[in-house]
C-alpha cells in the first residue's frame, strides 16, 4: 500500500483575489494554513469570515473552512515563517505608475520579510505575475538572508475570477517552476491531493515557468484583439462579424472560446500582463518579439471609443445631458473587479463628454464608486434605466441578457441601446421596438 504523502503546513502572503482563494482552497484540500496580509482590515474581515470581495462559492467555503479549525489569517510574518515549511506568495504585482514595467516591491517585500524571519529548512513559492528573471534573482536574495537553507520555487497561477474555486480545485494544469528535486517533491506533496485526481503537471525550470504565465495571458489577449480587430474591418465594410466569429469558430483549429467580439479585455492581469512583458521583452533585448501586443492594446482600447460613438450615433452627435443607462462596472460578469474594467472606462468618457451617466453592477457598484465617485449609480435595473435616453450593456451579467426588451422599454425615455457585448437578443429588441447597435456589426441587421 502507498504511503500517504506529507502533508506540508502552508502560509499564503497577500489575501486579495489569488491569495484568499489559495489559502480556503489548500485548507478545503485538508492542509493547515496560516494566511498573511498587510492590510488588517482585510485580515479581521476574512478571519471572521467575511470575503472583502465577491467571488462565488469562495463566501461559503470560507467559513467552512474557518470551522475546521485548519485555517487561520494573520498580520504577523513572524508567526507565518515560524508555521509555515511552503509558503505561497500570492502579493499584487499592479503596473508601475509611469511606464509599462510591473511593480515588483510587493512581491520584493514579501520574499524579504520572510526570508529574514525563517529559520529552518522551507520552500518560498511565487505565484504572483511576475516578468522572466524575478525568480531568479529573489533566489539570489533569499539565498543571502538564509544561508541557503531555503528555495524558491516559481507556480504560476491561471485561475479566473468568477470561476476561482474551480480552477483552483480542477486546474486544467499546474506548472513547477524549480532548481531542485527537492523543491519539486515539496510542491508535489502540496499539491498532493490535485496530482492525485490526475491533474496534469509540468515541470520546469524558474524562467520557463515565470514566462507560461505570460504566455499564456498574452495569448488569449491577443485571440480577443484579433476578433476586435475584424470588427473593425467589419464596421469599415458593412461585414457583421458576429457572422464572422461564429464561421471562424467551427474551425477547430480556431475554436471559439475568446473569439468574441465586443469591447474586449480588462480585470487586474491581462492588460497589465502584456504591458510588463513588452517592457520586460525590451529589457531582454527582443522587443521587437512582442511588438504585436502593442497593437493587441490598442485594438482593446480602441473598442471603447468606438462604444462611445455608437451612442452618439444612436443620441448625439452632441452629448451634454444625454441620460445613459451604463449595464455593468466589473471587467466581467461574476466579478465585483473593476481594476482596468472597459465598463467603467465607457462610461467616464460619456461622462467627460457631457452626458449624464448612470451606472448599475448587480456587485461592484462600491468599487465602481470607489474609483469614480463622480458617476451616479443606481440600486437596481429598473432605476438605471429610468428615462434614459441611451441604454449600454457593457458587462454580460446575466441579470442583463436576460431582462425583458418589452418591460426595460417601458422605463426608459428611448428605446435605444448599445450592446458592448455581442450578448442580446437582437431580433427582440428588434420586435420590442428598440433600435439596436452592437460593435463590429451593421446598424440594421
Ligand atoms: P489583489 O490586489 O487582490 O491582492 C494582493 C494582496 O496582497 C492585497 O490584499 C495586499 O494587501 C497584499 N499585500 C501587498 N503587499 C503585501 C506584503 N508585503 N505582504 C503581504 N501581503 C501583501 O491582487 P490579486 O488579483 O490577488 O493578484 C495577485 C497576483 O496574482 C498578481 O500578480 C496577479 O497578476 C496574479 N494573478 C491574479 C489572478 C486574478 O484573477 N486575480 C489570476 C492569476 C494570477
Amino acid at each position: 500500500m502507498n504511503a500517504r504523502p506529507p502533508k506540508p503546513r502552508i502560509t499564503v502572503i497577500g489575501t486579495g483575489y489569488l491569495g484568499a482563494t489559495q489559502a480556503v482552497c489548500m485548507a478545503h484540500l485538508g492542509f493547515e494554513v496560516v494566511a498573511v496580509d498587510v492590510d488588517p482590515v482585510k485580515v479581521d474581515a476574512l478571519a471572521s469570515g467575511r470575503l472583502p470581495f465577491f467571488e462565488p462559492g469562495l463566501d461559503t467555503l470560507l467559513v467552512e473552512t474557518l470551522a475546521t479549525g485548519r485555517l487561520r489569517f494573520t498580520t504577523d510574518f513572524a508567526d507565518a515563517a515560524a508555521f509555515g515549511e511552503v509558503h505561497f506568495v500570492c502579493v499584487g504585482t499592479p503596473q508601475s505608475s509611469g511606464s509599462d514595467a510591473a511593480d515588483l516591491r510587493y512581491v520584493d517585500a514579501a520574499f524579504s520579510e520572510l526570508a529574514r524571519r525563517i529559520t529552518g529548512r522551507a520552500l518560498i513559492v511565487g505565484k504572483s505575475t511576475v516578468p522572466v528573471g524575478t525568480a531568479e534573482r529573489l533566489a539570489g536574495m533569499v539565498a543571502e538572508l538564509t544561508g541557503g537553507e531555503v528555495e524558491v520555487a516559481w507556480n504560476p497561477e491561471f485561475l479566473r475570477e468568477g470561476f476561482a474555486v474551480e480552477d483552483t480545485l480542477h486546474p486544467d494544469r499546474l506548472v513547477f517552476g524549480v532548481a531542485s528535486a527537492e523543491a519539486e517533491q515539496s510542491l508535489r506533496d502540496a499539491y498532493a491531493p490535485l496530482l492525485e485526481e490526475g491533474v496534469p503537471v509540468v515541470v520546469a525550470d524558474l524562467a520557463t515557468a515565470e514566462l507560461v504565465k505570460v504566455a499564456a495571458n498574452s495569448f488569449l489577449a491577443t485571440k480577443i484583439s484579433f476578433i476586435n480587430a475584424m470588427a473593425e474591418v467589419c464596421e469599415a465594410s458593412g461585414a457583421d462579424v458576429s457572422l464572422l466569429a461564429r464561421a471562424l469558430s467551427y474551425d477547430d483549429r480556431i475554436g471559439g472560446r475568446f473569439l468574441k467580439p465586443g469591447l474586449g479585455f480588462g480585470g487586474g492581469c491581462l492588460p497589465k500582463d502584456i504591458r510588463a512583458f513588452r517592457a520586460r521583452a525590451e529589457e531582454l533585448g527582443v522587443s521587437a518579439a512582442v511588438t504585436f501586443l502593442h497593437e493587441v492594446d490598442q485594438i482593446n482600447l480602441r473598442r471603447r471609443s468606438r462604444t462611445v460613438d455608437l451612442v452618439r450615433e444612436l443620441a448625439g452627435p452632441d452629448l451634454h445631458g444625454v441620460r445613459v443607462a451604463a449595464l455593468g462596472a466589473a471587467f466581467k460578469p461574476d466579478s465585483d473587479d473593476v481594476r482596468d474594467a472597459p465598463a467603467l472606462d465607457v462610461a467616464r468618457l460619456l461622462y467627460l463628454e457631457g452626458a449624464s451617466v448612470v451606472v448599475y453592477d448587480p456587485k461592484a457598484n462600491a468599487n465602481a464608486h470607489r474609483a469614480y465617485p463622480d458617476l451616479d449609480y443606481a440600486d437596481s435595473l429598473a432605476e438605471a434605466v429610468n428615462e434614459a435616453d441611451v441604454v449600454l450593456l457593457l458587462t454580460e451579467w446575466a441579470e442583463f441578457v436576460s431582462a425583458a426588451p418589452e418591460d426595460m422599454g417601458v422605463l426608459v425615455a428611448h428605446r435605444r441601446i448599445v450592446d458592448g457585448r455581442g450578448a442580446l437578443d437582437v431580433e427582440r429588441y428588434r420586435a420590442a421596438g428598440w433600435e439596436y447597435r452592437a460593435l463590429g456589426r451593421p446598424a440594421e441587421v
